[in-house]
């Protein structure tokens, strides 16, 4: 029996990996969530659940909350619920809970600090939160080096992570991540496409942000970035192309000219299901392609020139250092903005760029280095969409 701990259960990732423990209720405990803000949902997730520890970021009121969600662990049979409400709750439930699994399906930059958290204490990080090794890689690997593991849930890098077999970067060719394209491959317009144009995703249903990240193909940036530390690989080996199908997810290319290629459906309880059974395969959710589902694909390069926010993400990509934490700061708010009505989709690579164009790089050194810059970059970011509106 595997304990899990997941963090971020209200949200597209969590409710998911939740699906998949009570699918595997013989193998899979959970014992911990946590959540943001969402009272709530987390609480009614705390009565169907009942894990032993429970996380909320943020509360009006932290007594009301701590005692609604003890009496709701009570109430699911918990005999001694632990509750903490309060920023950084969910990163202490992370060191404290002791689960032998923590599914990081926190969004934003926020999610690093619990992502060290485990793998402080050695526990496996089952990642979905990019932004932990966007913002952070250098400390992410400088604590996998110290101990616990770390099995990515992104579903391009659980795709690269198989095809690479472990096997070290030297051997290693070129990776390539596929992008379906997001929401507006077909908008003639996407400078002025509308939120409800820029959500409605062609193939995966996921939490607002990276929806919107999609359409700009700013994720697919930000993956290449999680690829670059999750694999260590340099630039010249890491490229993205357009496969609108959706069936393969990653290719790695061997330096003996062996290619090698993950196709699945797009359904993200695979990956995150592979992270918790990892080394083992369990039955699963989905049913696997046929062979005959992969006649007639279609990969094609991302056109130079038509998504700015990629080309951005690229150049803080290579730029390195924190240069990727102003630029994922940035977009964040740029992003809030955006789907709060206070700035178009066009304005978004703009505000990024003004970021990027006032930011000068250094090597990462600390986390509390990296929270000053994530700050200083948010500031930064509010004043260019405030001075837009
Ligand atoms: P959602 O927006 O659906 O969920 C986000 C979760 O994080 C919610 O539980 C939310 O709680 C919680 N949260 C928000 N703010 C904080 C905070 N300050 N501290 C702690 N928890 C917080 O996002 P997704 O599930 O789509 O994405 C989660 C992560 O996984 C992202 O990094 C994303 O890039 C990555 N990912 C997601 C995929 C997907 O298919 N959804 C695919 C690949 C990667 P509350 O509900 O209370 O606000
Ligand atoms: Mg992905």
């Amino acid at each position: 029996m595997r304990t899990v701990a997941v963090l971020g259960a209200t949200g597209s990732i969590g409710g998911q990996a939740l699906e998949v423990a009570e699918a595997h209720r013989d193998r899979l405990r959970v014992t911990a969530l946590s959540a943001g803000s969402r009272l709530d949902a987390l609480e009614a997730l705390v009565r169907r659940v009942a894990p032993e520890w429970t996380a909320l970021e943020r509360a009006d009121d932290a007594d009301a909350a701590r005692r609604r969600l003890e009496d709701a662990a009570r109430a699911a049979g918990v005999r001694q619920p632990r509750v903490l409400v309060g920023v950084g709750a969910g990163a202490r439930l992370a060191a404290e809970s002791g689960a032998d699994i923590v599914v990081n399906g926190i969004v934003g930059a926020v999610g690093l600090e619990a992502s060290l958290a485990t793998l402080a204490r050695g526990a496996r990080l089952a990642l979905a939160n990019k932004e932990s090794l966007v913002v952070g890689g250098p400390l992410v690997r400088a604590a996998l080096a110290r101990g616990g593991s770390l099995v990515p849930v992104d579903s391009e890098h659980s795709a690269a992570w198989l095809c690479l077999g472990g096997r070290p970067a030297a051997e290693v060719a070129r990776l390539t991540l596929t992008a379906s394209g997001g929401a507006l491959r077909d908008h003639p317009d996407w400078r002025r496409a509308t939120r409800d144009e820029v959500l409605a995703h062609p193939v995966w249903a996921m939490g607002q942000r990276i929806t919107v990240d999609s359409a700009l193909l700013f994720n697919k940036g930000l993956e290449l970035i999680e690829a670059r530390w999750l694999f260590d690989l340099d630039w010249p080996r890491l490229e993205a192309v357009v496969h609108r199908e959706a069936r393969v997810h990653a290719i790695a290319a061997f330096t003996d000219g062996t290619l090698i290629a993950q196709a699945a459906r797009a359904d993200m309880r695979l990956p995150i299901q592979l992270a918790l059974s990892w080394p083992e395969h369990w039955p699963g959710l989905t049913p696997a392609l046929d062979p005959r589902d992969l006649a007639g694909l279609s990969f094609e390069p991302i056109p130079a020139g038509r998504h700015p926010a990629f080309d951005l993400a690229l150049a803080a990509g290579r730029a390195g250092g924190t240069a990727p934490c102003a630029l994922n700061a940035a977009d964040e708010v740029a992003v809030a903005a955006f789907l709060d009505g206070r700035a178009t989709l066009g304005e978004v690579p703009q505000t990024i760029a003004r970021v990027m164009d006032a930011h000068r790089p250094e090597p990462i050194e600390s986390l509390a280095q990296l929270r000053a810059v994530d700050a200083w970059a948010r500031e930064a970011a509010r004043a260019a969409v405030a001075r837009r509106a």
